[in-house]
């Protein structure tokens, strides 16, 4: 008696051998053979009449049934190479021939009078030849495997047709063991066991479609279920309530600039949830330039005016330097913990946290670091939320325990659909501030080849000369032998040598304080031309630069050249953004036109997703939370609406899911983990 979790060692036909094979398939336990389903399949309902073999359907799979008239077995002239051929005969009484290369004894197989299915690709050579085809020995014309053949992934080794037999078996032996966990209220009508076993055999089109619609909505649904369990585990802790006062209105009263009716409502968001008793758990999307900092710089007024701490989380140094120079003008008790403290910086630092004294941190990855500790942690902001990962923000967040949840406002300047927000962030809040700062005129955005630099070169002169500073942005820090593209150090040298500008280098190999000071010498206008790598791809605020030229473009994502981008065009000048390259691939062709196309964060958002797939895209890959089996994020939109408003549902008249053990247990087994809430429900 095989058992869902067991090891797939103790399916029928799995040896060690098999087993080190499905293991490197990801196949583990039996259950895991029931959801390893095929990627296509092939039409074998009908077996074809060598009379009605059609020239135009050459290239195509056909199967055959037919009798064994002869076998030959010859050796070419190179060794050990064999070539065996039979020619086959059809109830009609017409002939082909069957060829197979190196199958040692097929022919003691194959003898004269045996009945074969033969499937495979056919030719015309003067006669009608199937070359390697699948074979089976038919006892009789019954006999044959006619159907919708599934077509699985596999790796060498393991061939199509033992994966087949072992699947099969997998599902005579532990399918029936496996229990609907879905509510019967929501089940569709077709059964787990019986959609499952239709995807891997389906008998027609719309039998499958059925089945892989159930099955999409429950790998959606127990998703959904998952964040909610999340967000409802979040929502009973208590939270510090924080009410803004005179150090958020004199914060929002110094700005020279008024908010934007985005950013007003997108902060009142913000302050309604942060009142509460109960954390907030927010995503702000923005594009580029709309204003978040502010934003994030008033919540942290906030936070102080109740006398609680507040950290700001950036992915690089440089970010955290430049949100720091200027939150210290602002505010009182602000600190940095980053790399470039020494180690007496980094130790006063950490004390001030510690005793309370310092209130508003901003920092880098090393505020992670297991000796940071809060007095009264209020308010987590996550900048570009992208770059850390799930854990690395909840390991943030869990120094505000055990006193208090902190509340926690995620930032990112990669908008996203709707529906993929709903997939990868649904247990969030969502704000977006969907409109640009008045006055922002577009950038101005060109794609030439490398053999226009010249070109390009005296536009960055001409510019220079109009006080316009430039950011010249190279793929690599140095060069490289197999890559043919100038390195930002070499352009550097070059670049200084021939437009006579003051020219620095930038790239993330430079200590913290170096980084630190060339921006500085930028902001405040001592350099003309910054040759960076993607350093300063996040975050960076100098309106001043307002020409970028990229080079070697195709070789950067999307939404990279799309947060590049975004560090021009932040003053009154208007910004020019010059893309170098010849493109390699059609996709990085694809890539520089849709960034000549459009500006809007949201489109070129939606262009990327269908370049790349989801889980690029959210940088989420690695948590495995749209690692799908079934479910397609785009195609399947709508199952994904109904599943989120039946995951609701359920959770809102049974928020434990006490009546639901199964389901509850499907959710911990498969996502668990992935969501941070294994072991909390
Ligand atoms: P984001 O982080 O969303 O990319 P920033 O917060 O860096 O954008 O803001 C971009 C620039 O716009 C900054 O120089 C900021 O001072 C300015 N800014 C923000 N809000 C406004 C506003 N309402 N009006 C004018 N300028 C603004
Ligand atoms: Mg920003």
């Amino acid at each position: 008696m095989v058992e869902l979790s067991d090891s797939v060692r103790y399916i029928k036909g799995v040896g060690e051998q098999r087993e080190n094979l499905l293991i490197k398939i990801g196949i583990t336990k039996s259950e895991d053979l029931l959801f390893y389903f095929p990627y296509r399949y092939e039409d074998r309902r009908t077996p074809t009449k060598i009379s009605s073999l059609r020239v135009n359907k050459v290239g195509e799979k056909s199967l055959i049934i037919a009798r064994v008239a002869a076998v030959e077995k010859r050796s070419t002239n190179r060794k050990k190479f064999t070539v065996t051929s039979a020619l086959i005969c059809d109830e009609e009484g017409n002939t082909a021939q069957a060829v197979w290369f190196n199958i040692p004894n097929l022919e003691k197989t194959l003898t004269p009078g045996k009945l074969v299915s033969l499937y495979g690709k056919v030719e015309f050579r003067g006669l009608w030849q199937i070359t390697s085809p699948e074979l089976e020995v038919l006892d009789d014309e019954s006999d044959a495997n006619l159907g919708i053949m599934p077509v699985y992934p596999t790796t060498s080794g393991l061939s199509q047709k033992m994966l087949r037999r072992i699947i099969n078996s997998a599902i005579e032996a532990v399918l029936p063991k496996l229990s609907d966990f879905i509510p019967e209220n929501i089940r569709k009508n077709i059964s787990l066991a019986q959609a499952i076993e239709t995807l891997h055999h389906p008998s027609d089109r719309s039998v499958w479609a059925e089945a892989r619609k159930r099955l999409v909505f429950d790998e959606f649904f127990l998703l959904q279920v998952g964040f909610g369990l999340r967000k409802r585990m979040i929502e009973s802790k208590a939270a510090p309530n924080i009410i803004p006062g005179g150090k958020f209105n004199s914060f929002l009263a110094s700005l020279s600039f008024s908010l934007t009716a985005a950013q007003s409502r997108v902060l009142n968001e913000i302050v309604d949830d942060i009142k509460k008793v109960h954390p907030m758990n927010r995503l702000l999307q923005g594009d580029v330039g709309s204003g978040k900092t502010v934003i994030a710089a008033a919540a942290l007024c906030a936070a102080l005016d109740s006398g609680k701490q507040g950290a700001l989380m950036v992915p690089t140094e440089i970010l955290a330097q430049q949100h720091y120079a200027r939150l210290s003008k602002m505010l009182p008790n602000v600190a940095i913990l980053s790399r470039s403290l020494n180690t007496q910086e980094r130790k006063s630092v950490i004390e001030g946290l510690k005793t309370g004294e310092i209130k508003i941190v901003i920092g880098t990855h090393a505020l992670l670091s297991e000796n940071v500790e809060f007095s009264s942690l209020g308010l987590v902001i996550v900048d570009e939320q992208h770059r850390f990962g799930v854990l690395q923000k909840q390991s943030l967040i869990s120094k505000g325990f055990p006193l208090m949840h902190p509340h926690v406002l995620v930032m990112t300047a990669t908008p996203i659909p709707r529906t993929l927000t709903l997939s990868v962030y649904g247990d969030l809040s969502v704000s977006v501030i969907d409109e640009l700062p008045p006055g922002r005129q577009p950038v101005e955005t060109r794609a030439v080849s490398n053999s226009k630099l010249a070109n390009v070169l005296q536009f960055v002169k001409k510019g220079a000369r109009l006080g316009r500073q430039i950011y010249w942005v190279c793929p690599l820090i140095e060069d490289s032998e197999n890559i043919d593209i100038a390195s930002a150090v070499n352009r550097c040298d070059e670049l200084r040598n021939c437009l006579g500008l003051r020219t620095e280098l930038m790239h993330g190999r430079l200590n913290g304080n170096m980084k630190n000071s060339i921006m500085q010498e930028f902001e405040s206008g001592n350099i003309d031309l910054l040759v960076s790598t993607s350093v300063i791809e996040v975050g960076v605020d100098v309106p001043n630069a307002s020409i970028m030229v990229i080079e070697g473009a195709d070789r950067f994502g999307l939404s990279q050249l799309h947060q590049l981008r975004g560090r021009i065009g932040r003053g009154a000048e208007k910004g020019w953004c010059i893309l170098v390259s010849n493109p390699k691939t059609p996709e990085g062709g694809e890539r520089i036109e849709a960034m000549t196309q459009t500006a809007d964060g949201f489109k070129i958002a939606e262009i990327d997703l269908k370049l790349r797939g989801p889980g690029e895209v959210c940088g989420i890959r690695q948590h495995g939370i749209t690692d799908f089996r079934v479910a397609d994020l785009i195609r399947d939109r709508k199952i994904l609406l109904e599943a989120r408003a039946e995951a609701e549902k359920l959770l809102d008249s049974d928020p434990e899911l006490k009546s639901e053990p199964l389901l509850l247990k499907a959710v911990m087994e498969r996502i668990g983990t992935a969501l941070d809430i294994a072991g909390t429900a």
